[in-house]
């Protein structure tokens, strides 16, 4: 197996392993046979349903429900059955040459590979049903057998009957399980918990009246769900009144947080390397930042002195621009207008084809996610390939005047665009067309998301290089300043989550070395700032994937680009490059390099 030498190699000196990578493609690799592919063809489909059947909360969540009535409990014997899937399917893919697969089944073998070792890794090193209670939660998927309309009301209610009847044993399993936990992940545990208490207290009781079930079916079920809330409050309780004087700090340390990043993010790069990379793009950014705010300050601010501390002249700047968004009432419509805008310049600049027959529905965000404001793309699972794929769009009815105020200065008028360009076209949208050309299984299920949200940031910036900007149409050569401002902004918030993130879990970060990061730094508001501690406290790793799968394919295309001179063509490098799906950038990058 020739994937050893190259990850090893890639990540040391990228210039050196293109060429390393060419001689070894063209010495090794035998072409693809069709009788290779076949097999593994089986194998990934034998792989998936003994997936689903090790994971059936995960089945459910795509759209599986074969398993719909299972809770898997997770004790010692459980945990060894992960083990055993691991070894047996780890096992099963020696049985391949990757030389001899095609690339969508050789960027499938690395992905079901890297999740069975993280697997394998997360139960063995990182540990983290020892010391994470939120781990320990069944209310959000009883809530989706609820609130997913799958199939008739009547079935999917015995089978929330039957699925509760481990939820005592869950709990058990889980409190024996706990050791040392975190303080942050303690609280987020009793606050989930008792807030997903309402699934069976309010949901469940208002389903049973729309059903057909008989009466004492009705009191069973509605039993059974009482003694659940018992279980999971007495879960809270336990929680509360635990004695943890010596607890496990939350930071996750450098050690665990290095292989983490490598199973999670599946970069050409290191952590460290990441980490230096983002601190140098934010000192680049602010450079660029002031000196547009020295450009636009006499045409915006003329006759008030510029602050003389630099950061604080470009957040005067920022907040004078940011007063210009739409009204409370027009956020969606603007939103719908944009996008056709957003075709027409594409095409006309010959970046990406965009496919005509699969348009986009724009719609108001359905009720069950009011309150999460933005703006989302929400594919069909890989078990509905007929339903369609909306953007949502959060509106802001029923918001108080300020906090509407501050959020439309937030995604004010440069911002919006930059918004639905990442979310939409050339964006996530734009990306799923392409991938669900070439569909696999194994990508709908384990798709990478640095690469998926990195293709989302590398577009924004793609698009402004290009020339996009709304307010200058299809023949724009060149966006305005005020949006490239904006565009630098909105860059700098994943630059410096990934900055906080390393920071904070492995380099002993404050809270207020954080604060001025994000506050002073990064143009959050203190909300905001506030709430991005709060997620880094109780999750690893995430937040890197953004900035990481950006400055990946960036990269990559800059270096493609001076290799092949005249010869590159932005178009052919965005089609082929989406091609190949939803697979870590690093592989994407040696099966695109190995072709030349
Ligand atoms: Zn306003
Ligand atoms: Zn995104």
């Amino acid at each position: 197996m020739f994937a050893v030498p190259i990850k090893i190699n890639m990540t040391k000196n990228i210039l050196l392993s293109i060429c390393f990578l060419a001689i070894s493609m063209s010495t090794i690799n035998a072409a693809p046979s069709m009788q290779a592919d076949n097999r593994f063809n089986d194998f990934k489909e034998s792989f998936v349903l003994e997936l689903w059947k090790v994971y059936p909360s995960w089945a459910s969540s795509v759209g599986y429900h074969k398993y719909d009535q299972v809770l898997t409990v997770p004790d010692d014997a459980e945990r060894a059955r992960e083990l055993a899937f691991c070894r047996k399917n780890l096992d099963g893919l020696k049985g391949f040459s990757l030389s001899e697969l095609s690339d969508v089944n050789k960027t499938d073998y690395y992905l079901i590979e890297n999740q069975l070792k993280y697997t394998e890794w997360g139960i063995n090193e990182q540990k983290s049903y020892e010391w994470d209670p939120s781990g320990y939660n069944v209310c959000g998927s009883f809530a989706d057998m609820l609130g997913n309309d799958y199939e008739a009301l009547d079935r999917r209610l015995l089978h929330f009957y039957a699925r509760m009847a481990s939820i005592p044993a869950y709990y058990a399993a889980a409190k024996k399980n706990i050791k040392n936990p975190t303080k942050e992940h303690t609280k987020l545990a009793i606050e989930q918990n008792l807030g997903g208490i309402s699934v069976f207290e309010t949901d469940l009781p208002e389903a049973l009246k729309k059903s057909h079930l008989d009466e004492s079916q009705k009191d069973k079920i509605l039993h059974r769900a009482k003694v659940s809330v018992a279980v999971i409050k007495n879960y809270a309780d336990w929680l509360k009144a635990m004695p943890n004087d010596n607890p496990r700090s939350f930071r996750l340390g450098k050690e665990l947080y290095e292989k983490k990043f490598a199973y999670e993010i599946q970069s050409g790069y290191t952590a460290d390397e990441i980490y230096e990379k983002a601190l140098k793009h934010k000192i680049e950014l602010h450079g660029k930042m002031y000196a547009i705010t020295k450009e636009l300050w006499p045409k915006y601010c003329a006759g008030k002195p510029m602050p003389e501390k630099r950061m604080e002249a470009v957040k005067a700047m920022i907040d004078v621009l940011s007063v210009n968004h739409v009204k409370p009432d027009s956020f969606q419509a603007a939103i719908e207008r944009q996008l056709p805008a957003l075709v027409a310049f594409i095409k006309n600049k010959n970046l990406i084809y965009i496919d005509p027959s699969k348009p986009l529905v724009v719609r108001k965000e359905p009720d069950y996610m009011a309150g999460v404001a933005g703006a989302s793309i929400n594919a069909p699972g890989p078990y509905d390939k007929n339903g369609n794929t909306y953007y949502n769009v959060g509106g802001l009815a029923g918001w108080d005047k300020d906090k509407a105020e501050s959020y439309l200065r937030e995604y004010n008028h440069y911002i919006l665009q930059i918004l639905n360009i990442h979310e939409a076209i050339p964006g996530h949208y734009t990306q799923l067309v392409y991938a669900n050309q070439s569909p696999s299984i194994i990508k709908a299920v384990l798709g990478n998301n640095a690469m998926i949200e990195g293709w989302a940031v590398y577009t924004e910036r793609m698009m402004l290089e290009n020339g996009y900007d709304g307010d200058r149409g299809v023949n724009s050569t060149e966006a305005s300043p005020e949006m490239w401002l904006m565009y630098y902004k909105w860059n700098l918030r994943s630059t410096c989550n990934t900055i906080l993130d390393y920071s904070v879990h492995t380099k002993n970060m404050s809270k207020a070395d954080a604060m001025h990061l994000l506050v002073d730094e990064a143009f959050q508001q203190k909300a905001e700032a506030e709430g991005k501690w709060k997620r880094v406290s109780v999750t690893q790793v995430q937040l890197c994937c953004y900035f990481t799968g950006y400055t990946e394919i960036y990269d990559f295309r800059e270096t493609l680009k001076n290799k092949m001179g005249p010869k590159f063509n932005l178009k052919q490098f965005h089609e082929k490059f989406l091609g190949y799906g939803s697979a870590p950038v690093k592989y994407i990058r040696q099966l695109m390099t190995a072709e030349r």
